[in-house]
């Protein structure tokens, strides 16, 4: 078996879709995907821990490391910067081991043009009502920010066709599913012997 360089994985897709629980539950059944830790300038909240959620910094540290070429791709969001530390997905997919990012969308289209080689899964609603139920659920947004978020997931989801493959999240079960069936693929597609 030829030792290969490992694949790295993008998850995307609108605000409200739920990224981050299929991500988390992904990651309680593989442990062989390495979860690349973003960098944010937001404020920590209650039950996260530095370095496991997100490695927080301040405006003036993130920009020093946009500008030194740190980041292999970053996005405001909400105010807020966010962003993919360079070193750790390079390093890592040098290793032979695979990366997943869950990232907004910016951050995914950065990503997709420098590093085309990439595998990209667009996580879609299973219809817009359902995303705007989803958001009103969430309780902390005022009617106004629901249409904002309403709009820009609209917006996302035009660029959907950029992707490789597009998983609907109904169920969350079904959608870590299908994820993890696209990893096998991936790797289908790369063996040699
Ligand atoms: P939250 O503040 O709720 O943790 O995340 C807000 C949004 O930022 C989510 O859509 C999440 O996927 C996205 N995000 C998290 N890390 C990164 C990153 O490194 N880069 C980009 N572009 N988006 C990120």
């Amino acid at each position: 078996m030829i030792k290969q360089k490992g694949i790295l994985f993008v998850l995307s897709g609108p605000s409200g879709v739920g990224k981050g629980t299929v991500r988390k539950a992904l990651f309680e059944k593989d442990t062989a995907l390495q979860y690349s830790i973003s960098m944010t300038t937001r404020p920590i909240r209650p039950g996260e821990q530095e370095g496991v959620d997100y490695f927080y910094r301040s405006k003036d540290t993130f920009e020093a490391m946009i500008g030194d070429n740190q980041l292999l791709e970053h996005a405001e969001y909400v105010g807020n910067y966010y962003g993919t530390p360079r070193d750790y997905v390079e390093k890592t997919l040098d290793e032979g081991k695979d990366v997943f990012l869950e990232i907004e969308v910016q951050g995914a289209l950065q990503v997709k043009a420098n590093f085309p080689e990439g595998v990209f899964i667009f996580l879609s609603p299973p219809s817009l009502e359902e995303l705007k139920n989803r958001i009103i659920n969430r309780g902390t947004e005022t009617e106004a920010l629901v249409m904002n978020r309403l709009k820009a997931a609209k917006d996302e989801i035009e660029l959907m066709d950029a992707y490789d493959y597009v998983v609907v999240n109904d169920k969350v079960d079904h959608a870590v599913e299908k994820v993890q069936a696209i990893v096998k693929s991936e790797h289908c597609k790369r063996e040699r012997v």
